[in-house]
């Protein structure tokens, strides 16, 4: 496998910790131990997040490619465009991202707070559509890109989640070859990886990473979109795409992706009770802070398999924490009290 034949642009500080979490592992009460690998805290660039592993691969095409603005897309909270705002930023790109209204949440400062309120802090130009949810390419994004290239601009895209990208696998083939190394250094290793999933690069990035040790089918996605069947599809052409692009010298057949929807519900963007719960016992035990669309059920989903017993006993897990916080701020109703 050969990953370091693509150039990268940093972003983030480098290698992020992994913790162990001796009160959530013992309030959750399996006989496993759960560690998180902490990718919420891997920027300096407005509170980081996993989108900054996989723009890391871009942006030196972003560049080479001659582009002045950045072209993205996502939910009004969306976490990947804010990313996406503060690359350009730092490499001193224009930006135009295109927020739809994939959420189908009301408060009354949802489009004023966290993540938007970033965005726009950071001088992109953000634009809010009325469409719903959907992870595939949208009418709204190209109609976005067109209107740089009508201003006189260049316009470089990137899709939503900068997973449909050519390079949008390789940042997390990266995170398993840091987990490695860092699992020698500490003298274990783990037997999951728990990856919340919406647009696919993440886990599939994971996947090929991990395939090197027979672990591909060991990365446990929990799925947020509520559309699996679409994500499934997406994942699997980015696995293989990025496979081809790290020479990886075997094939990942289908099954070898581990996509659990059980937790996605009510809606994408929408918590459910127990997921609010697992939000607050990480909260409570560990102070660390998920998010209701993607970390908070991924949470939820770990410590449900761990209770019902799918994990294998004496397990290590690898809970990847990919940020989200600051969408917390859209959902003030709903932690009123806690
Ligand atoms: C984007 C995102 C995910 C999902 O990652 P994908 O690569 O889109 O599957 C999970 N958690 C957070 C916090 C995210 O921002």
């Amino acid at each position: 496998m050969n990953l370091k034949k693509f150039k990268r642009y940093p972003l983030t500080f480098g290698k992020t910790p992994i913790e162990y979490l001796p009160r959530l592992t013992e309030a959750i009460g399996a006989d496993v131990k759960i560690y998180a690998k902490r990718d919420d805290c891997n920027s300096g660039l407005a509170m980081g997040g996993n989108k900054l592993r996989k723009l890391e691969y871009i942006v030196p095409d972003a560049i080479e490619s001659g582009a002045d603005t950045l072209v993205s897309i996502g939910g009004v909270q969306s976490n990947h465009t804010r990313m996406v705002a503060a690359t350009a930023a730092k490499i001193g790109m224009k930006c135009v991202v295109v927020q739809e209204s994939w959420v189908p949440h009301e408060d009354a400062v949802y489009d004023r707070v966290g993540n938007i309120l970033m965005t726009r802090l950071m001088g992109a130009d953000s634009r809010l559509v009325d469409e719903g949810f959907n992870i595939g390419i949208r009418k709204s994004w190209e109609d976005a890109m067109q209107s740089v290239i009508d201003s006189g601009g260049k316009p470089y895209a990137i899709p939503a989640g900068a997973s449909v990208h050519k390079y949008g696998g390789l940042g997390y083939v990266g995170f398993a070859e840091e987990v490695r190394a860092q699992e020698k250094d500490m003298g274990i290793k783990f037997d999951y990886i728990i990856v919340c999933c919406v647009t696919g690069s993440t886990q599939a990035g994971m996947v090929v990473g991990f395939s090197l040790d027979g672990r591909a089918n060991k990365v446990i996605g929990i799925d947020g979109s509520g559309t699996p069947e679409q994500l499934r599809s997406q994942m699997y052409g980015i696995v293989t795409n990025t496979a081809k692009l790290v020479e990886l010298d075997q094939k990942i057949a289908d099954n070898q992706i581990v996509i659990n929807p059980d937790y996605a519900y009510p809606a994408y963007g929408v918590p459910s009770e127990e997921t609010n719960n697992a939000i607050r016992l990480a909260a409570q035990t560990e102070a660390m802070i998920t998010d209701p669309v993607y970390e908070g059920k991924s949470m939820q989903g770990m410590i449900d398999l761990a209770r019902k017993g799918f994990f294998k006993k004496g397990s290590n897990i690898l809970y990847a924490h990919l940020g989200g916080a600051p969408a917390i701020n859209g959902y003030s109703y709903t932690y009123r009290n806690g």
